[in-house]
C-alpha cells in the first residue's frame, strides 16, 4: 500500500552498525519526515483504537519516539518500559536473554493496573527478547496484552515466531 512504500522509502540502512555484519535499519530519516512521522503515528493510534488499548507501552529509546505520539493522539496513556536502572519509583524488572549476556527492563508498577489494555509499541521487532519481556512485564503488573505493534520486522529472525506464545492471540502488526 502507499503507507508501506512511504515508511519504508524512509528506513535507511547502515552496513555493520553496532558491529560487522549486521545492517542497521536506521528511522531517523522516517522521523525528519513531518508526512511520514504523521502517518506512522496515525497509523499506530489506529491500532490502539481498533485492539481497544487503554495505555500504549513504549520501549527504550526508539518506542518512546513512536509511541508518545501514538497514544496522544489515540488519547490514551503513555508508560515508558527503560533499562534497568533509571525509572525512580518503585519497578517491576524482567530479564531477559542476548545474543551474549543478558539485559534487564523495568517499568513502573504503579501506572499500570488490573483493569488495562496494554499496546506495546517499538520500532523493529529483531529477535523479539526485548518484546517478549516486556509482554511479560505487562502481564506479571496485571494488565491484558492488546496487542505488539512495530514499525518494522525483521522476518529473518523469526522474532514472531519466538512471541507467539507470549502473545496468546493478541494481535502484531508490523507497519
Ligand atoms: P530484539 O530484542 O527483537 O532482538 O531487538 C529489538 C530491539 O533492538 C528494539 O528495541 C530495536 O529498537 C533494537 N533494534 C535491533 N535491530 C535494530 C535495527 O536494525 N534498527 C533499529 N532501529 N533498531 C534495532
Amino acid at each position: 500500500t502507499g503507507i508501506q512504500e512511504l515508511l519504508l522509502s524512509r528506513i535507511r540502512e547502515i552496513e555493520d552498525h553496532p558491529e560487522p555484519g549486521v545492517r542497521f535499519k536506521d528511522i531517523t530519516p522516517l522521523l525528519a519526515d513531518p508526512e511520514a512521522f504523521a502517518a506512522l503515528t496515525d497509523a499506530l493510534a489506529d491500532i490502539a483504537v481498533r485492539t481497544g488499548a487503554t495505555k500504549i507501552v513504549g520501549l527504550e529509546a526508539r518506542g518512546f519516539i513512536l509511541g508518545a505520539p501514538a497514544a496522544v493522539r489515540a488519547g490514551i496513556g503513555f508508560i515508558p518500559v527503560r533499562k534497568a536502572g533509571k525509572l525512580p519509583g518503585a519497578t517491576l524488572r524482567q530479564a531477559y536473554d542476548l545474543e551474549y549476556g543478558s539485559a534487564e527492563i523495568e517499568v513502573h508498577a504503579e501506572d499500570l493496573s488490573a483493569g488495562d489494555r496494554v499496546l506495546v509499541v517499538d520500532d523493529v521487532l529483531a529477535t523479539g527478547g526485548t518484546a517478549e519481556a516486556s509482554i511479560q512485564l505487562v502481564r506479571r503488573a496485571g494488565a491484558e496484552v492488546a496487542g505488539l505493534a512495530v514499525l518494522m520486522e525483521l522476518a529473518f529472525l523469526q522474532g514472531r515466531a519466538r512471541l507467539e506464545p507470549a502473545l496468546a492471540g493478541a494481535p502484531l502488526t508490523a507497519l
